[in-house]
């Protein structure tokens, strides 16, 4: 397959970059990591952008629409890419194709992705993991924990009025009144505020809790009302959630009891990072709902903010239906690629050096790994991991 930049030019010039978008191939996965409209920024950069065929399908992309951005479809894109892009982390068999030397940027959860760890390092590929880039204010537009959780949070608040068969907004009709819908949303971090955010739109009454102490404030701006448990707030290193201790989560179930006993739908999203998701709410809790009650689980696959709830599945506690989630953001392919594109485009803007010796278009791609997002967002590098915390894990004391 031919790349724009590979037609008969009379002067030798300098290799053009080459980004690579692969095709995800984990099951339910639905995202890509670059979408067409996104093409023309990194061309533009200097790179030529070449995407394995079918990548956008699932996200209802055409490969005509890569094609039309500027892009260049071709099966073996990753093989002698400079830098390869995706959602989910490469599998090995696609690590092995790369050449040393070669960048590949995705989620990378590397507590749970650790075999991955090991192929990206032993084939020498400099792996950069999403969720570690430092959540700075330089890094908010790169920041696709939060663009994914804003994805999530909205498909939270949707499903739950989906499932429930009663309206979310109050009627007031020549028929008679009808009361809207009482929503319980629990942590309010980004997803949990956009759930709220959305229920609120939706016209629910909205009452949510979180135990960071800035979270009271940030519930009230979005029009709901903030639980108050008379407990002491709980807040961790950067602003995040600490874990909590046994008998305080004894004591903040015990509390929240009689709220989640008076709504009709309850969102969990609670999560404390390098964790489990806490348990916040019993089945015994959720038996005390009333009938045809929803809860929506958003942190069901990380362990569960929900006794008994199943990532992926409708399970039956009580009166109610308790929805797992299960990789949400993918429910929403089209704007969670758009969001994510959007992340990865900044982040590479962020490793490309313009000037002398750059490649035609002004930029060539140099990661600056005294820049700290650069160099907390590796994982591995040159044949070495780079992330503390996995390379002990997996290597030992040092
Ligand atoms: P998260 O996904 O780690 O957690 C979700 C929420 O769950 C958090 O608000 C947390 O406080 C809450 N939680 C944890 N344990 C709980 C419990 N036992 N009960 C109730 N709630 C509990 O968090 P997140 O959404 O990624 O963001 C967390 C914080 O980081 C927020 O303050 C957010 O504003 C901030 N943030 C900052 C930036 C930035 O500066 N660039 C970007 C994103 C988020």
């Amino acid at each position: 397959m031919t790349s724009p930049s590979s037609g008969a030019g009379i002067c030798p010039r300098l290799r053009r970059v080459k980004i690579a978008v692969a095709r995800e191939t984990r099951d339910g996965e639905s995202r890509v990591a670059l979408v067409p409209e996104l093409v023309g920024k990194l061309t533009a950069l200097g790179y030529d952008v070449a995407v394995e065929p079918g990548a956008g399908l699932h996200a209802l992309i055409a490969d005509e629409e890569y094609a039309g951005a500027g892009a260049v479809l071709d099966a073996d894109a990753v093989v002698d890419a400079d830098v390869v892009v995706s959602v989910q982390p490469l599998e090995a068999a696609t690590i092995r194709r790369l050449r040393r030397g070669a960048s590949a940027i995705s989620f990378l959860p590397t507590a749970t992705e650790q075999p991955t760890v090991v192929e990206l390092r032993d084939a020498g590929v400099t792996a950069h993991a999403v969720e570690l880039i430092p959540r700075i204010s330089r890094a908010q537009s790169m920041d696709a924990l939060s663009s994914q959780a804003l994805v999530s949070g909205y498909r939270c608040a949707i499903v739950a009025a989906g499932m429930l068969r009663r309206f979310f907004p109050l009627n007031m009709t020549a028929a008679g009144t009808v009361q809207a819908a009482e929503v319980v949303v629990l942590g309010a971090g980004v997803a949990g505020l956009q759930a709220i955010a959305t229920s609120k739109r939706l016209g629910a009454i909205v009452r949510a809790y979180d135990v960071r102490a800035a979270a009271a404030e940030e519930i009230r701006s979005m029009g709901a009302k903030s639980i108050d448990l008379d407990l002491d707030t709980l807040e961790g290193a950067g602003g995040y959630a600490r874990e909590m201790t046994e008998d305080r989560a004894a004591r903040q179930r015990e509390l929240l009891t009689p709220f989640i006993a008076a709504a009709d739908a309850l969102i969990t999203t609670a999560a404390v990072p390098g964790r489990q998701a806490p348990m916040l709410v019993t089945a015994a809790m959720v038996e005390q709902m009333k009938p045809g009650s929803v809860v929506v689980d958003l942190a069901a696959e990380t362990g569960g903010n929900v006794e008994g709830s199943v990532a992926g599945e409708v399970v039956r506690i009580g009166n109610a239906q308790v929805w797992g989630g299960r990789n949400v953001p993918s429910q929403m392919p089209g704007p969670a690629s758009k969001l994510y594109a959007q992340n990865v485009v900044n982040l590479v803007t962020l490793m490309t050096a313009t000037g002398e010796g750059s490649a035609e278009g002004g930029g060539t791609f140099a990661p600056d790994f005294d820049d700290e997002i650069v160099a907390g967002s590796c994982v591995t590098h040159d044949g070495a991991i780079r992330h503390e915390p996995t390379r002990a894990a997996l290597e030992g004391a040092s």
